[in-house]
């Protein structure tokens, strides 16, 4: 839902603004040979994040490989991905203990710092997509009442409704379904009619399309259709 949406969104950007910290302090004290007390906040955020996309990416998998989707499975793959980055690392920074040599510091500040905001930039982007989805599912919504109210206003019926957008451009497809006897110069005027009012409703970049059928044709040969 979209509280979920928008807090994995914080969470995103919480990571990316510490990775950038880190990432300022590592490229700072590179020059002035200071040590980097950041390295020790970069490896437990590293640690949990990678503990929590542990625990998900092999729920994913799980999830989906019982439900057989390969898009489960692929996420779950991607997640797990993560995970083996973040252990590479972990295991860097773990050098800096062994070697004591300073060198690595600026090394692994900025390996751990870059991961971090991969991480955070992925989950933001995510986050955004995840809102997308949730206003199409509002247009949709609209779109449906908008259609239920102007069948109901002529005797109609609607079904195969379909909404898509790329960018900006609103795609909107549905069939409207007519009694036998319709004049097809009167039903093409109202489909004229509800065409437009679902164009206003989405504004200037839309492309309306309906399909015309009569009431004993319904479904006969479409049976291609989505419903
Ligand atoms: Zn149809
Ligand atoms: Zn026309």
């Amino acid at each position: 839902d979209k509280v979920a949406i928008i807090s994995s969104g914080f969470e995103g950007a919480m990571i990316s603004a510490a990775a950038l910290l880190i990432l300022y302090d590592a490229v700072h004290k590179a020059f002035t040979s200071e040590a980097i007390e950041s390295v020790g906040i970069g490896m437990i955020l590293t640690g949990a994040a990678a503990a929590v996309n542990l625990v998900l990416g092999l729920s994913l998998l799980r999830v989906g490989k019982k439900r057989n989707s390969p898009v489960l499975r692929a996420n779950g793959e991607h997640v797990l991905a993560d995970v083996w980055t973040s252990v590479a690392v972990l295991a860097a920074l773990g050098l800096v203990q062994f070697t004591g040599w300073r060198g690595w510091d600026p090394i692994c500040a900025v390996l751990a710092g870059g991961k971090l905001l991969w991480t955070g930039w992925r989950l933001m982007r995510e986050s955004f997509g995840g809102l997308m989805d949730e206003a199409d599912l509002t247009v949709e919504k609209e779109l449906r009442d908008l259609l239920y109210a102007g069948c109901a206003t002529h005797q109609l019926s609607y079904h195969n409704l379909r909404h898509r957008h790329s960018g900006r451009t609103h795609w909107v497809e549905f069939h409207l379904v007519f009694p036998d006897e319709t004049d097809l110069h009167h039903a093409h005027e109202i489909a004229t009619e509800i065409e437009a009012k679902v164009a206003s409703l989405l504004g200037d970049d839309v492309r309306v399309i309906s399909h015309l059928e009569p009431r004993s044709a319904e479904h006969q040969e479409e049976r291609w259709e989505l419903r």
